[in-house]
Parts: structure tokens; C-alpha cells; sequence
């Protein structure tokens, strides 16, 4: 395929637009090359500006599950615009998106907008700290919860992609009450909470890791962590900004049956337009600002048009069941024709998946955690991951990240992919 058009765009963002991408795994910078820029997309495909056709894997990072353009989405943003697009005053629509995230999603009561994963996350802290009233949290290595200074101390995606999980800008003050653990590892965690016994907050987390690319909760890690919270007066923190509305229509509290104390939201919530969501039970809730002292704020909180592409998007899930069983069979489809295709290579990998969250792991045996994804060999995830977009598909441009699939993808773009990966693995 040609990217001329691509490289030459990439070539005037970069003059006036810091490495030319408004989020760093934008960019290629771990894969070599230079990156495609979009101009449309539908379905499952995304046409760029060469005039090229890519199945898409990455689907905005995760929002676009019933893929891009949904008519019903665009519809409701189209028509809201026409009403105004932000007025900083309260709506209708708020409380509706509300009452309907509350109906799908276990034990919260009251949910807040914000127009970000990395707000939600950095005011789910906040929220722990005024509830508590302890300052410490605890994250896991190979977890990203956004681009909040508390968050990037051993953080995943971008973060670790560009080797700086500890970014410089982020004060030891604030480091210090960032506490690291291990992923997959309850007796880890154990020590540290006993380790600083009554000065914990919160422990937040991925219930299944998307940012180091997928690593699932070993059986009775969330279990252990939900237990050792409850003993410890600590409250949980589930960061579904990847897994909500995705595992299932309630995420992964639902999937595993798991309350958690407060809920974060991103992505799929916002139906593609910029949205993030806290939640939690009451109580926990109405330390909020105006109720409370914990404040939290936004001008374009509760925006319109991203409540209206929120609101089709809930309401289209909650509707049919039958979107997440399509989902995890399709990528239950995938997983089974990527791993025959490696295997008969003779291709050293390890293929992650839970519900329609996958990664291959060029790593020989289990990846569990940070250190066991770190150690997949990079050289051949470039090779794939630029093989792959010769053959006009497009997954995410680091070995650190998951892939997404949406419902938009057909049988027939699944069968091309797994065809594709065979002439990529030919020449691995
Ligand atoms: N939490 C998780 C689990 C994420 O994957 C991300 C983004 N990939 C974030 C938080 C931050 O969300 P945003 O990029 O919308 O700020």
C-alpha cells in the first residue's frame, strides 16, 4: 500500500504540533514509520488520506464496539448540534444517560461526567482521598489510569511504549503516594497494604489489563483484592474505561461478580465523542461537590453532543444482549485462526483474550504481568505489526496495547485478517 499523502500530512503536523500527534501512540514511534492519517471511516474499515482501505482494530481505542459512524450515533449528535452545542447549564439528557448507566452497571447509585478516562480516574482518586481521608493509592505496574501525575509511575500504554513510565514533571511528593504492585499478585499487594496499614486510600485497577496488552485477573486475584479492601477499610477502584459496556453491559463487575467501591468509565460511555465517567454507591458519591467537599468541576462536563452519542450508544447496547455474545464469538474466532496460523509457523507467541479484548504477545509462556509482557520480543511485533498494514489491516502501533474489535467486523474481514496474518507469518 501507498502512504505518501500520509507521510507528507505527517510532515506539516510535526512543524507546528509537538512529535505531530495529539496523543503520543498516535504516532509510530515504536514501530518505525510514519503514521496514517484518516479521513473517514465506516464500519469497520478506515479509509485514509492515500486512498487506502484498513480493517480496524483499534477502533478509536476502544469506543467504536459497534463501529465507526453508527448511523444512529451520528443521527443524535447531528440533531443536538442543531439545538446548541454546550451551555454549561444542566439538561434533560444528563439525567437520562445517567439513570441509564445506573440501570446497566452493579452497585453505584450516582455517576459524574467528565469528558475523559484520565479525569474519571484522577477524580475516582480524589473521591477515595476526601472519603478515607487517607492519602496513599495503590496501582499496578503496566497499568495506565491516564496522563494524571498520581498515574504515571510504572504506567502502561503510551507511557511505557515511549520509555517513560515515570515521566519527569511529576513531583516526589506525588510519587510517594503512589504505590506499586505487581499485577496478578494478591500476596505482593498483602504486604504493601500491611506495610502501610491505615494510610491507604485506594487500590485502583484494571480488572483486565488492556495497556500492556491484555492481561486477564488470575482467578481469585480480584477476589483477594476485594477482600483485603474490605479488612483494610480501602476502597477499590475498578478502571473500566476500557472493559465497561465491553466485557458485558454492567463490565467487568458484572463479568466476574465483583463489586467495586468506585467505578471509572471511558470510551465505549461517550459513543466516540469525548467522555469519562466516575460512579459509585451514594454515600461514597455525595462527598462530592456541591453535596461535599471533595471538589470537581467541568465546563464542558455533561457536553450535549457527547451525551447524546453516549446516550444512542447505552441504549443500543442495553437493548441487545445479544451484541456481547456476537462480540466474544467473533473474537473467540479470531483468537482460535491467529493462533493456528503461528502455531503452524512455528512462531513464538502467546495470544491473551477475555471477551473481545485480545493480544498477541510475541513472549514465550505466560504473560501475567508487566515484567512477563515486557519481555516479548519487540523486533517481531514491528515486523507483524507493519506486515499487517501492508496487508491493509491496522492494529494498535505497540506491543503494549490490546486490540478492539468492534461488531462492525464481518466473518468475511475476520477471514481476511487471519489471511493476512498467514502472509505476515510467512516472513516473521
Ligand atoms: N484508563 C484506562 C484503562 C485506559 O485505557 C485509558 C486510555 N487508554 C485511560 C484510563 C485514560 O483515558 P483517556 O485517554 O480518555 O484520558
Amino acid at each position: 500500500m501507498i502512504y505518501k499523502r500520509s507521510s507528507a500530512l505527517f510532515v506539516e503536523a510535526q512543524k507546528v504540533i509537538p512529535g505531530g500527534v495529539n496523543s503520543p501512540v498516535r504516532a509510530f514511534k515504536a514501530v518505525g514509520g510514519d503514521p496514517i492519517f484518516v479521513k473517514e471511516a465506516k464500519g469497520a474499515y478506515l479509509y485514509d488520506e492515500d486512498g487506502n482501505k484498513l480493517i480496524d482494530y483499534i477502533n478509536s481505542w476502544g469506543p467504536m464496539i459497534l463501529g465507526h459512524a453508527h448511523p444512529a450515533v451520528v443521527e443524535a449528535v447531528v440533531e443536538k448540534a442543531r439545538k446548541g452545542t454546550s451551555f454549561g447549564m444542566p439538561t434533560e439528557i444528563e439525567t437520562k444517560i445517567a439513570e441509564l448507566a445506573v440501570s446497566m452497571v452493579p452497585n453505584i447509585d450516582k455517576i459524574r461526567f467528565v469528558n475523559s478516562g484520565t479525569e474519571a480516574c484522577m477524580s475516582a482518586v480524589r473521591l477515595a482521598r476526601g472519603y478515607t481521608k487517607r492519602d496513599k493509592i495503590i496501582k499496578f505496574a503496566g497499568c495506565y489510569h491516564g496522563h494524571s501525575d498520581s498515574f504515571l509511575i510504572q504506567a502502561g500504554s503510551g507511557a511505557v511504549t515511549f520509555g517513560s513510565p515515570n515521566s519527569p514533571g511529576v513531583t516526589e511528593g506525588t510519587a510517594k503516594d503512589t504505590l506499586l504492585a505487581r499485577y496478578n499478585d494478591l500476596e505482593n499487594v498483602r504486604q504493601i497494604v500491611e506495610a502501610n496499614e491505615g494510610e491507604i486510600a485506594c487500590i485502583i485497577i484494571e480488572p483486565v489489563a488492556g495497556n500492556m496488552g491484555c492481561i486477564p485477573p488470575h482467578t481469585g486475584f480480584l477476589e483477594g483484592l476485594r477482600t483485603l479492601c474490605d479488612t483494610h477499610g480501602i476502597l477499590l477502584i475498578f478502571d473500566e474505561v476500557m472493559t465497561g459496556f465491553r466485557l458485558a453491559k454492567g463490565g467487568a463487575q458484572e463479568r466476574f461478580g465483583i463489586a467495586a467501591d468506585i467505578v471509572t468509565f471511558g470510551k465505549v460511555i461517550g459513543g466516540g465523542l469525548p467522555v469519562g465517567a466516575f460512579a459509585a454507591r451514594e454515600e461514597i458519591m455525595n462527598h462530592l461537590a456541591p453535596l461535599g467537599p471533595v471538589y470537581q468541576a467541568g465546563t464542558l462536563s455533561g457536553n450535549p453532543l457527547a451525551m447524546a452519542a453516549g446516550l444512542t450508544m447505552l441504549t443500543l447496547l442495553d437493548q441487545e444482549q445479544e451484541i456481547f455474545d456476537r462480540l466474544e464469538e467473533k473474537t473467540a474466532y479470531l483468537h482460535k485462526g491467529i493462533a493456528e496460523v503461528l502455531e503452524r509457523h512455528q512462531i513464538i507467541h502467546t495470544i491473551n483474550r477475555l471477551g473481545s479484548m485480545i493480544s498477541v504477545h510475541f513472549a514465550e509462556g505466560k504473560v501475567v504481568d508487566f515484567e512477563t509482557a515486557a519481555a516479548a520480543n519487540n523486533d517481531t511485533f514491528k515486523k507483524f505489526f507493519h506486515g499487517l498494514l501492508e496487508e491493509g489491516v491496522y492494529i494498535a502501533p505497540s506491543a503494549f496495547e490490546t486490540w478492539f474489535i468492534t461488531d462492525a467486523l464481518s466473518y468475511e474481514d475476520l477471514d481476511a485478517t487471519i489471511q493476512a496474518i498467514e502472509v505476515v507469518a510467512q516472513k516473521l
